[in-house]
């Protein structure tokens, strides 16, 4: 059986340890199953942005330029705003 490395880990791996996918060359994925799955968690993974609100972070990038985005920020920054006045 032949050997094939996985494009991320650079590790060779049997076939039987990548999952299929018909845009491969051979019919299967360049990725291997391991790689898959924490590419896949990792994109899960919610970060959170400086607006407060929690975004997964592949997605992170396009939701600061979201109107959501702005308003929270701007809503951050009034919050933050009676504060410091409130205080003194
Ligand atoms: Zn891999
Ligand atoms: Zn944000």
């Amino acid at each position: 059986m032949e050997l094939k490395a996985c494009s991320r880990c650079k590790i060779y791996r049997l076939p039987s340890e990548y999952s299929g996918n018909k845009y491969g060359k051979d019919g299967l994925h360049w990725v291997c199953s391991r790689c898959l799955n924490e590419i896949y968690v990792r994109r899960q993974k919610k970060v959170k942005c400086e607006c407060g609100n929690a975004v997964s972070e592949s997605y992170l990038n396009k939701h600061i330029h979201t109107g959501l985005h702005l308003r929270n920020l701007q809503n951050r920054v009034s919050y933050e705003y009676m504060k410091s006045i409130a205080v003194n």
